[in-house]
């Protein structure tokens, strides 16, 4: 005879078990994933920041970054296929789809005969929402690797086609580049996103008045370079929108039962270490810092079921926190003294110098002076060999001064050669040495907080990474 007892035994706790196991189990993965790419970010950049920052409160030390405090820090590998030292387009695929790949293919194998699979568009197609963001242009290649599959990360007017056609839910920061094609003789991509369904909106003011179910959306900088790219952060003024306004919103556009999925790239730091401009970097890392500072805001309300992830495709520049001319001294302080991105002092020099009674040397410096604080007494006074530093790269400039091929890529790579004299000087006085205008093959930091933030740490491939989000999401069968 089957008693209630047995009954119990039998049939109900194992039900009991199998609901509570499977609540339980169902609460150990993420749903909402943040996924920060910075890109060019190195360890070292990271420790030159909260340098910085320490340096600001007059403390020798780091001040922590929002993420530099998560609980689980990793390290990764990124060489590509083909090359050690990678290229955005390489690391991003391999961030993207777990996959290597060769040196400038966007989301396709190595023989570009197969499109690789991203994790973005994965989770899209289970339901899940997806934000792309970016402050560079939005078919830059870190950007497109989610949602692209391209040979080559210059066909830019081809990745716009791709974007279109993601049906992904946001995109933010920067516009389309050659938005009408190489050539300027395509159909506009904002107009081909428009009768797609895309909502486009510029500026702050039409970001903060979207609704929480306006979807399909492409927000942008109502102010974009020549590049669609947004300024630098050191350049920025109120018409651009921040990196954390852009997470606010893709949270508040996205936030829905099943789950969301948002990459946001920290883009404009690379372009600034390819120009061995500290101050910018730094200012774009910082940036960076406090659009995290949002997401974490969402993962204390959803703590068992948000991932976090902060990382890095390459570093560049070979950035260090030490020069040989000043042995074991820093003064990162001094970079406060900068006052816009190497790129604005270069366009405010061709603008300067394009007028024939502004080509004189004393103007030079007096521009030197106000926007890098460089000359006159005291710490920032020039000596003589920066001084001669200087004069030489203005008679580069005039032209008058002859010299190699391989000095002009040692002094001033692809860079006007008073601005980036400029930049270099404060850097040097700063403390800060850098090692080259390209990438370098230094592993990347991996910084984790959330749901299965544990598996992030170690040494690994870059590759591993979006495998361990997989995991973490319960997707990886
Ligand atoms: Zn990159």
């Amino acid at each position: 005879m089957i008693t209630s007892n047995r009954i119990l035994k039998i049939v109900i706790f194992p039900v009991i078990f199998f609901f509570f196991y499977s609540g339980f189990l169902h609460a150990q993965q993420a749903k909402y994933i943040f996924y920060f790419i910075s890109d060019g970010m190195g360890m070292t950049h990271v420790a030159v920041t909260e340098a910085f920052l320490a340096s600001q409160k007059n403390e020798i030390g780091f001040e922590r970054l929002s993420f530099t405090k998560f609980p689980t820090t990793g390290f990764a590998n990124n060489n590509a296929l083909n090359r050690l030292i990678t290229c955005s387009a390489a690391a991003g695929t391999a961030l993207s789809t777990g996959q290597k790949t060769t040196i400038n293919t966007i989301g396709m194998n190595g023989t570009r005969d197969q499109n690789l699979y991203s994790i973005a568009s994965i989770v899209k197609r289970e339901g899940y929402k997806v934000g792309i963001i970016s402050n560079v242009s939005i078919n830059h290649a870190t950007p497109s690797v989610f949602y692209a599959h391209q040979p080559s990360r210059n066909n830019y007017y081809e990745i716009g086609l791709d974007l279109i056609s993601s049906n992904y839910d946001f995109f933010g920061g920067g516009g389309f580049y050659q938005a009408t094609g190489k050539d300027k003789d395509k159909p506009d991509l904002y107009q081909l996103a428009k009768q797609a369904g895309y909502h486009i909106v510029r500026g702050v003011d039409q970001l903060n008045n979207l609704k929480r179910n306006d979807n399909r959306v492409i927000a942008i900088s109502n102010f974009l370079t020549k590049a669609a790219s947004q300024d630098f952060v050191i350049d920025q003024n109120r018409n651009d929108i921040p990196l954390s306004l852009l997470i606010d919103k893709a949270i508040e556009l996205l936030d829905n039962d099943k789950g969301f999925f948002i990459m946001a790239e920290e883009g404009n730091h690379d372009w600034a270490a390819h120009a061995n401009d500290g101050a910018t970097a730094i200012w774009n890392i910082i940036g960076l810092s406090d659009a995290v500072e949002r997401a974490l805001e969402f993962y204390k309300e959803h703590p068992n079921e948000t991932l976090i992830i902060v990382t890095a495709d390459h570093e560049t520049g070979g950035i260090t926190l030490g020069w040989s001319g000043k042995n074991y001294e820093t003064d990162l302080l001094l970079l406060i003294h900068q006052k816009v991105s190497f790129s604005k002092f270069a366009h405010l020099l061709d603008s300067t110098l394009k007028i024939p009674e502004n080509q004189n040397y004393e103007l030079i410096l007096k521009l030197i002076n106000e926007y890098f604080g460089l000359g006159g007494e005291g710490e920032l006074a020039l000596s003589d060999y920066e001084n001669k530093l200087l004069s030489d790269a203005w008679k580069c400039w005039k032209g008058e001064l002859q010299i190699s091929d391989m000095e002009k890529q040692l002094n001033y790579g692809n860079e006007n050669p008073i601005a980036v004299t400029a930049t270099r000087i404060l850097n040097h006085k700063a403390g800060l040495g850098w090692t080259t205008w390209a990438h370098t093959g230094t592993p990347v930091p991996v910084f984790a907080i959330g749901q299965g933030h544990e598996m992030f740490n170690g040494y690994y491939h870059i590759t591993d990474i979006p495998k361990k989000i997989k995991m973490a999401m319960g997707l990886d069968k």
